[in-house]
This record gives structure tokens, C-alpha cells and sequence, in this order.
């Protein structure tokens, strides 16, 4: 297991939801034709077509960035290995409903692959609901292979690194974005994340929560099953094998999905400007902590 004894903690700003709201509205309308931002009570996330083991994204909302791509690059360390139940705690909410974006634990799973986690933690006297997905390359055809991750593992770890959002699992306000018919070249989390940046240059923010895209496709990509045999030096070989990578310290932006029609993984962007619907639901974080901090910098 790795070293979670040094985690650093910080106070994030929050904005009022209204003033939020308005920024929001503002920022996508650069990147999106049609734009609707609202404050609403958070949908019951128990229900179609979220499943989620949670009914809301409120309650003591805190984000966390987990290891890092120095655990990935230039050489694999298999021993770095979470266990959501102990960042629940690490993260002052033990029982936390925890969502975002990681790596499975290769030493489980027996091979490296995306995780998109959804797990409601351990707390007294009420075991840990695993709702999780994690996706593989199919070595049959190639293709991408989602699997729910409780079909195959009875635990809730992951490996490597891990940019999550957690919280109580509370109904409550959240902030709903609606937005279709791409006209900018961001994502609809980057469109969102240079929209605080420009607004509040000199706070720290983050947002968390979900999106689902009613119409259209995504770009999205899966570590291949091996790690690299020979270790990765340059940054170009670092790209070209995980294609993509943040090298800053703290990971600014990280999606993962999932789908009905068998297809998840790591969120670039929709590929379909021109049709793609989006529906997602946002809370901003109280406190951000870093956990096991990689030593080496990522590389840029
Ligand atoms: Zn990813």
C-alpha cells in the first residue's frame, strides 16, 4: 500500500451558486451555440441512467488528486495501490460516495486498464457499495471492453493515481449545465475549467461531478493491458504510449466515462460538434488534498 501520511490540504474557493451560475451561463456560451445553466435540486442519481449507489453530489464536497503519472512513467510502481475506504478517511468523510477518474490496480486485475470509480465507502456498520466500471483493449478484436467492476473484484482499490470528488451522497443544489452544438474547440470540462480560470485567476477552485452526453460521440482513450517493458524517457515516448498526460503537479482536469453500449475510458472531447448534447451536474469543492505526492515532478 502507499504512503498516505503526508497529504496536504487546502481551502478552495467557493462562489455562490447564483454568481456561478452567471459566470458559467457567460464562459460556455463561447464554446457552445445553445447554453442553459441553472441552480437546481441535484436529480436522484439513484435513477436512470445514472445507477449511482447515491442520491445526490452534496454534502462536505472536497476533491482529492491521488499519486500521479510519476507512479505511471518512467517506470511502473505496482506497489502503488489505494484503497478508496482509506482515502474516504484521509479525506475527513469516512462513508464518502466517491466519482472520477483512476487506474485499477494491476496486482488485482492482473493488467493495467482505466477505472472509472462510483463507490460508496465503508462506514460503521454498513459495508462499501462498489458501483465502479473500468475498461481494458479487448486482446480478442482490439476493442474497447467495459466491465462492471464488482462482477470481477470484491474490493475498492485502485493504483497508480487518482483524481476523485467526494462527498456525503446528499440530495441538495448543484449546478446544472446544458449545452449543445459545439462551436469552440474545448471540451465541455475545459470549456468549464478556462471559464473559472479567466473569472478567478487569483483563487483556487474546482468543481466536480457528472455529465452524461445525451446526443453525439466522444474521443476517449484506454491504456494498453502491459505496461511498457522498456522504462519511458523522453516525453515523446511518454505520449505515445499513454497518448496523453498532464505533467503538472497537480492534475488541472480529468474525466472518465462510462457507457450502456459497452464503451468507456479516459474523455477527450466529443467528436460530433455539430449534434453533441450535454446534460451535467456540478458541485464546487470545499477542500482540495493531495495525496502521496510523487517526489519527481511531472514532467511537462
Ligand atoms: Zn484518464
Amino acid at each position: 500500500m502507499a504512503d498516505v501520511s503526508k497529504t496536504e490540504k487546502a481551502k478552495l474557493h467557493v462562489p455562490d451558486l447564483e454568481e456561478l451560475r452567471a459566470v458559467l451561463q457567460t464562459g460556455l456560451e463561447d464554446n457552445f451555440a445553445e447554453v442553459k445553466v441553472s441552480v437546481v435540486e441535484c436529480p436522484d442519481l439513484t435513477k436512470e441512467p445514472f445507477n449511482f449507489p447515491v442520491k445526490g453530489l452534496c454534502g462536505s464536497p472536497r476533491v482529492t488528486d491521488v499519486g500521479g503519472v510519476p507512479y505511471l512513467v518512467p517506470v511502473v510502481q505496482k506497489h502503488k495501490e489505494y484503497d478508496m475506504n482509506a482515502i474516504s478517511k484521509e479525506l475527513e468523510l469516512p462513508g464518502a460516495f466517491i466519482l472520477g477518474a483512476g487506474a485499477v490496480s494491476s496486482r488485482i486485475v492482473g493488467m493495467n486498464a482505466e477505472l472509472m470509480p462510483l463507490v460508496l465507502t465503508e462506514a460503521d456498520g454498513r459495508p462499501a457499495v462498489n458501483s465502479s466500471y473500468f475498461s481494458s483493449i479487448n486482446p480478442v478484436d482490439g476493442q474497447c471492453l467495459q466491465e462492471r467492476y464488482s462482477h470481477k473484484f470484491s474490493d475498492c482499490n485502485f493504483g497508480l493515481l487518482g483524481n476523485l470528488y467526494a462527498c456525503e451522497g446528499r440530495p441538495g443544489k448543484v449546478i446544472e449545465v446544458r449545452a449543445q452544438k459545439r462551436t469552440g474547440d474545448r471540451s465541455i470540462v475545459t470549456a468549464l475549467r478556462k471559464t473559472l480560470e479567466v473569472q478567478y485567476p487569483d483563487r483556487s477552485l474546482a468543481l466536480g461531478g457528472t455529465f452524461i452526453i445525451q446526443r453525439g460521440k466522444a474521443k476517449i482513450h484506454i491504456m494498453p493491458r502491459e505496461f511498457s517493458v522498456c522504462p519511458l524517457n523522453s516525453d515523446e515516448e511518454v505520449n505515445s504510449w499513454l497518448k496523453h498526460f498532464e505533467g503538472l503537479d497537480l492534475r488541472v482536469e480529468h474525466t472518465h466515462c462510462f457507457s450502456r453500449h459497452g464503451e468507456g475510458g479516459h474523455y477527450y472531447i466529443d467528436t460530433t460538434p455539430e449534434s453533441v448534447q450535454y446534460l451535467g451536474y456540478f458541485v464546487p469543492a470545499e477542500f482540495m488534498y493531495r495525496i502521496d505526492r510523487p517526489e519527481a515532478v511531472g514532467r511537462d
